[in-house]
């Protein structure tokens, strides 16, 4: 059952501070709250003790701290990676990723119940599209991931991975399950709180958001000067070779995709993050490396080349890593275009790019 009481998380710190106003509470108690809920990061009223039991009793009744419960945690074999499907207020589930590099933690969070976009090569496609997430959701699976790695510090037992520890959650791309530029405002309000400098803090640079080419979703990016960055699925540099991986590419077309972003690096001065995943045979070939040098000639951009990741509905393979250092090195010397080859995480527990879903 939908739990109706509202969820705190959907909420910035203006919006919730004008809450408290509504309800003849003092906005001064609207800023322990958010305290609660982002600093210490808090999973219950009980967990407030500076709040006036008038408050908390407010709360109790008309709103809820919006946790996703752990249906299940996974974690890789080299440590690097944990997985964890969570479970939402209707039951329904989605998958979060917490990967520590040297020195960084990245939660990797979802957008949507599924995706409507169908990729072929992707588990989240293959499942189909069930719904949004709200803002609350989505900003939730950050806060879980910012409570592990508080858990961590004080379990050195915990932290697995090498190098020194995070103190604390920097870096969230938008490249878990669903399409955020389809479910753009709920996003974008998500975004607004995770930036919120008294709370998560998490820099705007250090956002990615991923989007599969929706092209009204770029430009209104650019028109809003939104602080994140954006990364752009290409995978082919011809309209025929994308439309067969990526059935939407048919109503956004390549070129109108790439007069997009060209337009939202003009506006904002920002470099694109092109990702390719690189399927052996089909786009790796140095033909393939020279059409995309071609097509994104004069662009700031860099390109992320995403070896393929096994998915039950796609029987492709990964390009092989000689083949991948070949592509970069046709991008880097014939068009000083600079690519980094994403590092294989969390592939034995179906972590990797492409591989979250919650079904089959
Ligand atoms: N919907 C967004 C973000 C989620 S997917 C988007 O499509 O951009 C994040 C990245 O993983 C995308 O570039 C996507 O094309 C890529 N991807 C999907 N399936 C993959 C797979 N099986 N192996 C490698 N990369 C994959
Ligand atoms: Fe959706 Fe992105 Fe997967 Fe395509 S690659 S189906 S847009 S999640």
């Amino acid at each position: 059952m939908i739990d109706p009481r509202s969820n705190l998380y959907d909420l910035t710190r203006s919006e919730l501070q004008e809450r408290f106003v509504q309800w003849d509470l003092s906005p001064v108690h609207a800023g322990r709250l958010w305290n609660y809920l982002y600093l210490e990061l808090a999973d219950s009223f009980a967990a407030m003790p500076d709040l006036p039991a008038k408050v908390r009793t407010r709360l109790e009744a008309g709103t809820r701290i919006g946790t996703l419960p752990t249906a299940l945690a996974t974690e890789s074999s080299d440590g690097f990676t944990r997985k964890f499907l969570l479970t939402l207020s209707d039951a329904e589930r989605i998958e979060t990723v917490l990967m520590r590099f040297t020195g960084r933690v990245t939660a990797c969070i979802s957008s949507q119940v599924g995706c409507a976009m169908g990729c072929v090569f992707c588990a989240t496609g293959q499942m189909g599209y069930t719904r949004h997430l709200t803002p609350g959701e989505i900003v939730a699976q950050a806060v879980h991931v910012a409570r592990i790695l508080k858990l961590s510090a004080l379990n050195p037992q915990l932290s697995t991975a090498d190098g020194p520890k995070p103190d604390r959650l920097r870096n969230v791309v938008l490249m878990g399950m669903g399409e955020p530029l389809h479910n753009y405002d709920s996003v974008m309000q998500a975004v607004d709180i995770l930036r919120d400098s008294s709370g998560l803090a998490i820099a705007g640079e250090r956002i990615t958001v991923s989007t599969v080419g929706v092209v009204p979703g770029i430009l209104r990016l650019a028109a809003e000067r939104r602080p994140s960055h954006l990364a752009v699925s290409l995978h082919a540099a011809t309209q025929a070779e994308r439309a067969a991986l990526i059935p939407v590419a048919r109503k956004w077309p390549l070129d109108e995709l790439l007069a997009a972003c060209r337009s939202y690096s003009e506006q904002t001065g920002r470099k694109i993050f092109y990702e390719w995943t690189l399927i052996e045979g089909k786009n790796d070939t140095p033909e393939h490396a020279r059409a995309v040098g071609e097509l994104l000639r004069g662009l700031p951009a860099q390109v992320n080349l995403i070896p393929l990741n096994p998915t039950a509905g796609y029987a492709g393979a990964p390009t092989r890593s000689e083949a991948a250092k070949r592509f970069q090195q046709i991008l880097a010397s014939e068009f000083s275009l600079p690519s980094t080859v994403r590092q294989r995480r969390g592939i034995d527990i179906a972590a990797g790019c492409g591989q979250l879903a919650t079904v089959g």
